[in-house]
């Protein structure tokens, strides 16, 4: 019997979605390469988070971030309608937890653009073996703010608060299972590709298995030659 596969050569259809978390001290890139996840397989669905902040420039709401007012964060927070949530540079940040089951259920891959804080609560949460967690590395300090500043959509002020928050940030690395210096971004998307595509073969991501060996059981203690 042959089996349908992806382009990452797992069998289709019954895959349990994995959560990818992507972390970074801010302006790192991992929006960007959040980006091109999606682009390179559209099947990926997105969490998009909740926040209290005010949208950036080009900022859409319901695509980047869902933007609410505080009381209406909150009350999201008090009727258990997030998976995880933080306060992070003076805002909160929140991933809504719904649309997050309905994907994995559905086989579909959710990639998470979010901070150590929220990767914690997620990787500690039943949802934690079915997680890829993966953090983003600047190559130097000078080519964080160079990037920061040439993203041109935070103000001198925004950036500096930011920037003071990196090492608190970084310093959480070890909690991840994979760690990417994002030099070179080509160079750094083609390992997050490897890195997404071995991890949907893992055990745990294909519940199909337990039945395939199975019917592989039966054939051998059937004798059967085909
Ligand atoms: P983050 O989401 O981590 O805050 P972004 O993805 O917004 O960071 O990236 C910050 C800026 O750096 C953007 O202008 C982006 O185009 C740029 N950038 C991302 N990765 C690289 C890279 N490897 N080399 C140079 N510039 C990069
Ligand atoms: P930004 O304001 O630059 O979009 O995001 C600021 C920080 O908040 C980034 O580190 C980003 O990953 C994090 N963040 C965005 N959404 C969430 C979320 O839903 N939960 C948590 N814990 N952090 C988030």
């Amino acid at each position: 019997m042959t089996m349908a596969t992806d382009a990452t050569g797992s069998k289709s259809g019954s895959r349990r979605g994995l959560l990818i978390i992507l972390s970074s001290p801010s302006g790192a890139g991992k929006s960007t390469l959040a980006r091109r996840l999606m682009e390179w397989d559209p099947s990926l669905s997105f969490s998009v988070s909740a926040t209290t902040r005010q949208p950036r420039p080009g900022e859409a709401d319901g695509e980047d971030y869902h933007f609410l007012a505080e009381p209406a964060f909150k009350s999201l927070g008090a009727e258990g309608a997030m998976l995880e949530h933080a306060h992070v540079f003076g805002h909160f940040y929140g991933s809504p937890e719904a649309p997050v089951r309905e994907a994995i259920e559905a086989g579909r891959d959710v990639v998470f653009d979010i901070d150590w804080q929220g990767a914690i609560q997620i990787l500690n949460s039943p949802l934690g073996l079915h997680t890829l967690s993966i953090f983003i590395l600047p190559p130097s300090i000078p080519e964080l703010w160079r990037r920061l500043i040439d993203r041109g959509q935070d103000s001198a002020e925004v950036i500096t608060k930011r920037m003071n928050k990196s090492w608190d940030e970084i310093s959480h690395w070890r909690g991840y299972e994979y760690v990417l210096v994002n030099d070179d971004l080509d160079v750094t998307f083609e390992r997050l590709k490897l890195i997404v595509s071995a991890e949907r073969l893992r055990r745990e991501q294909q519940p199909w298995l337990e039945d395939h060996v199975r019917r592989l059981h039966q054939e051998f203690e059937k004798g059967s030659r085909g």
